[in-house]
């Protein structure tokens, strides 16, 4: 099972990726969330991203291309993935189609998580992320049981850098000129679903279980 999921920053993919993965037994990858580990621990790839993900910019597609592709090559993607955060450029939807049928493979699904923009930003204000184990919470919508401690791992949460509200206007901006041109892209593909990612999480992972599962 091969899949990417789409939508705008806080749209729900990651909250969604998580699910699939565990449900599906195939590995989650979130570019931005290599980058944040690469970042914590000082390489020079993520002091190099961190320039642009702190002014709400794309990474360029040479760093990340170089990023995820040698995480392809390893093993547990073997059966498979679900893909958040990447493509989010056409140059990178080509360059993984490219390496995918260069090894007779494709996408099975592109599943874009569509929530207006009027929603984003409570969304992001709220979102709390833990530093140890990278699960992702949300003070009103997905509460934690202890404030500010993962209930997956006991990890301190932290508030993303870039979930300031005009760090995110300009991740919204990226978005609508950079990423969204790839729901056409899937769609002429043939392989394009979207899910309703206004509605509460159980109903959205429930809608992508039934795409799933059809
Ligand atoms: P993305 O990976 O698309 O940036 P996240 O999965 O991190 O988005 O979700 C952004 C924030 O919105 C998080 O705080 C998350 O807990 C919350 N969230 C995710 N899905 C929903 C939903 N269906 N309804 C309400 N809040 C949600
Ligand atoms: P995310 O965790 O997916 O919200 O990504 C956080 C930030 O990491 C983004 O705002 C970008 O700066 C950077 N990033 C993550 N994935 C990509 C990608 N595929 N291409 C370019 N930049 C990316």
């Amino acid at each position: 099972m091969k899949i990417v999921m789409l939508g705008a920053p806080g749209a729900g993919k990651g909250t969604q990726a998580k699910q699939i993965a565990a449900k599906y037994g195939v590995p989650h990858i979130s570019t931005g969330d290599i980058f944040r580990a690469n970042l914590k621990e000082g390489t020079e790839l993520g002091l190099k991203a961190k320039v642009y993900m702190d002014q709400g910019q794309l990474v360029p597609d040479s760093l990340t291309l170089e990023l995820i592709m040698d995480r392809f090559s390893k093993d547990d993607c073997r059966n498979g993935y679900v893909l958040d955060g990447f493509p989010r450029t056409i140059p990178q939807a080509e360059a993984l189609t490219k390496a995918l049928k260069d090894n007779n493979d494709r996408l099975d699904y592109a599943i874009d998580v569509d929530v207006p923009d009027e929603n984003i930003i409570n969304r992001m204000s709220g979102r709390r992320a833990c530093a140890k184990c990278g699960g992702t919470f949300h003070i009103k919508y997905n509460p934690t049981k202890v404030e500010g401690i993962c209930d997956l791992c006991g990890g301190e949460l932290y508030i993303r850098n870039d979930d300031k509200p005009e760090i995110v206007q300009k991740r919204l901006v990226a978005y609508h000129e950079q990423t969204q041109p790839l729901i056409d892209y899937y769609r002429n593909e043939g392989i394009l679903k979207t899910v309703d990612g206004t509605q509460d999480v159980d109903k959205v992972f429930e809608d992508i279980v039934a795409i799933l599962e059809a």
